[in-house]
C-alpha cells in the first residue's frame, strides 16, 4: 500500500520549502520531494546563500587591504581561499539543515530522491541506488525550480567553462576571467573575483547591464564597477569558446564588427536560467507549458490539470527567492480554502554588489511607455550624513510618484544598504502611500534611511540637505 498525503510538493528550494512548511500549518498531512540530498533548493545550496556569503567575505578582504589608509595598522593581508570557501559550505550546511529542521518541527515527510508524476494523483519517487516509491495524493505542487542555460554547443565543465555554481567553487583564483552576460548574477559573481584579485571582462551583447532595472541606475552601476576595475565590453556578441591547454579562449565580435578574441582562465557564462521540468513526466498527465516551457498557471497557481499546481523559478514571472516563498505561501492558502494572493507590482530586486543596488514598482522607462505622468525625487548620499561619516556615500535614491496624486510607484536605490532601505518603500507602497507620507514620517539621524526621506521630500522640491 502506497502512503496518502492530503499535499505533496515537489522540489524543496524557497518556493516548495515554504509551501511545504504553511501547508503544514494549515493542518494537512504533507509532503516535499527533493532530489538533491539536501534542502533549500537552488537558492541555499547554490544560489543567494553561497553568493552572499563569498560577496561579504571577499568584500572583507578588500576592505582590510585597505586598513592602514583608516589608521588600522594588521600587517599583510593574505587570502586564504580554501578557508573562504569552507566557511561558505558551512553557512549553506547550516541553513539547509535548519530546513530540515523546520520540517520535522512540522510533521512534513521528507523524501530524498527525484519525483515524476505515474498519474494526476500518483508521484513516483526515484531514491539512492535506483530505489523507487510511490506515493498518492489529493494534490500536488510542482515548485522544481530552474537551471542555468549555457550558449549554444557549449557545455559547462564548471572548471573553465563555469556557470554560476561552478563559480561559487573555484580552487584558485583566476588571473583573468571572462564573464559572459552583465546580468546580476554574473555581476555578483565577478565582483567576489575581482575583489579576490582577478582580471575580469564582462562581454554583454545590450548596450546597458541588468536589463529590466531603471537606466539612469544601470548607468551609474556601470560607472562604479567601472571605478572598481571591471572591464565592460558593450555590444558584443560571443561567437564561440574554446578551450585551450590552461583555460579558453572567447572568440566575439565588438560593437563593430571586429573579431576580437579574449584568453582566458576561466569563463563564466550567465545569461539567464530556463525553468526545471525535464523529468517530471508532465506529458502523462497533460500538464501544459507556455512558450518559454514554463509551467503554465491561473493566478491561483493552478495548472490546467486542477489538482496540480506551480510556482516559483518553474512559472512566469521574475526568477527570485523571495518571489518563489510568496508564491509558495499563496498556493499553501489557496488549496486550504483561503485566498492566498501575490502582489506582483511590489517584488523587490536586489543585487548585493558595493554598492547595492534596489528596486521595486515601476521604472521610469516602464512610466513612459504606459504614458503615466510622473514626478522624480532624488537624493545623492553624498549629502546623507551617515554615508559621509562612514566614508560610502556613492549612489542616490530615486523615487517615482504619480504627477497627480503623488502615489509612489516605483522607487530605485544604489548606495549603501540598498536592499535593506527598500523594504520601507516596498510597505509604504503596499499600504498605497504618497510620496509625502514618507517625507513626512520621522526618520532616525545620523542612518542611511534619511536618503529615502530626502528622496522623498525632493518629489516637490523640497529636500532639506541638497
Ligand atoms: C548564483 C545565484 C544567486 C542568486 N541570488 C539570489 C538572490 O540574492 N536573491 C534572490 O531572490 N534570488 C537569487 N537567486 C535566484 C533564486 O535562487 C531562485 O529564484 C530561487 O531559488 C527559486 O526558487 P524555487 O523554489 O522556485 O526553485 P529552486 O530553488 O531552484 O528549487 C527547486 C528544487 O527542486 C529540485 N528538483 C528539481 N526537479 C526535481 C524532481 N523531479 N524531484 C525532486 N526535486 C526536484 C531541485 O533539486 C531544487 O533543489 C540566485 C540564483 C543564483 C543561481
Amino acid at each position: 500500500m502506497s502512503e496518502k498525503f492530503q499535499a505533496v510538493v515537489i522540489g524543496g528550494g524557497p518556493g516548495g520549502y515554504v509551501c511545504a512548511i504553511r501547508l503544514a500549518q494549515l493542518g494537512l498531512k504533507t509532503a516535499c520531494i527533493e532530489s538533491r540530498g539536501s534542502l533549500g533548493g537552488t537558492c541555499l545550496n547554490v544560489g543567494c546563500i553561497p553568493s552572499k556569503n563569498l560577496l561579504n567575505f571577499s568584500e572583507n578582504y578588500h576592505k582590510a587591504q585597505n586598513f592602514s589608509k583608516l589608521g588600522i595598522e594588521v600587517g599583510k593581508v593574505k587570502l586564504n581561499l580554501e578557508k573562504m570557501m569552507k566557511n561558505k559550505d558551512k553557512a549553506v550546511t547550516v541553513l539547509t539543515q535548519g530546513v530540515e529542521f523546520l520540517f520535522k518541527k512540522n510533521k512534513i515527510t521528507y523524501f530524498k530522491g527525484a519525483g515524476s508524476f505515474k498519474s494526476k494523483n500518483k508521484i513516483l519517487i526515484l531514491g539512492d541506488q535506483k530505489k523507487e516509491t510511490i506515493i498518492e495524493t489529493e494534490k500536488t505542487v510542482i515548485s522544481t525550480g530552474s537551471v542555468p542555460i549555457s550558449l549554444p554547443g557549449i557545455k559547462f565543465d564548471e572548471k573553465i567553462i563555469v556557470s554560476s555554481t561552478g563559480a561559487l567553487t573555484l580552487k584558485s583564483v583566476p588571473k583573468k576571467m571572462v564573464v559572459v552576460g552583465g546580468g546580476y548574477i554574473g555581476l555578483e559573481m565577478g565582483s567576489v573575483w575581482s575583489r579576490l584579485g582577478a582580471e575580469v571582462h564582462v562581454i554583454e551583447f545590450l548596450d546597458h547591464i541588468t536589463p529590466g532595472m531603471d537606466k539612469e541606475v544601470s548607468k551609474e552601476f556601470m560607472k562604479i564597477l567601472k571605478k572598481q576595475g571591471i572591464n565592460f565590453h558593450m555590444r558584443t556578441k560571443v561567437e564561440s569558446i574554446e578551450k585551450v591547454v590552461k583555460g579558453a579562449t572567447v572568440s566575439t565580435f565588438d560593437k563593430d564588427g571586429k573579431k576580437v578574441n579574449f584568453e582566458c582562465d576561466v569563463v563564466l557564462i550567465s545569461v539567464g536560467r530556463k525553468p526545471n521540468t525535464n523529468k517530471l513526466n508532465l506529458d502523462a498527465i497533460g500538464v501544459k507549458l507556455d512558450e518559454k516551457k514554463r509551467i503554465k498557471t491561473d493566478k491561483s497557481f493552478q495548472t490546467n490539470v486542477s489538482n496540480i499546481y506551480a510556482i516559483g523559478d518553474v512559472i512566469e514571472g521574475p526568477m527570485l527567492a523571495h518571489k518563489a516563498e510568496d508564491e509558495g505561501i499563496a498556493v499553501a492558502e489557496n488549496i486550504a480554502g483561503q485566498s492566498g494572493h501575490v502582489n506582483y507590482d511590489i517584488i523587490p530586486s536586489v543585487v548585493y554588489t558595493t554598492p547595492e543596488v534596489a528596486s521595486v514598482g515601476k521604472t521610469e522607462e516602464q512610466l513612459k511607455k504606459a504614458n503615466t505622468k510622473y514626478k522624480i525625487g532624488k537624493f545623492s548620499f553624498l549629502a546623507n550624513s551617515r554615508a559621509k561619516a562612514i566614508d560610502e556615500a556613492e549612489g542616490f535614491v530615486k523615487i517615482l510618484a504619480d504627477e497627480t496624486t503623488d502615489r509612489v510607484l516605483g522607487a530605485h536605490i544604489i548606495g549603501p544598504h540598498a536592499g535593506e532601505l527598500i523594504a520601507e518603500i516596498g510597505v509604504a507602497m503596499e499600504f498605497g502611500a504618497s510620496s509625502e507620507d514618507i517625507a513626512r514620517t520621522c526618520h532616525a539621524h545620523p542612518t542611511f534611511s534619511e536618503a529615502v526621506k530626502e528622496a522623498a521630500l525632493s518629489v516637490d522640491k523640497r529636500a532639506i540637505h541638497s
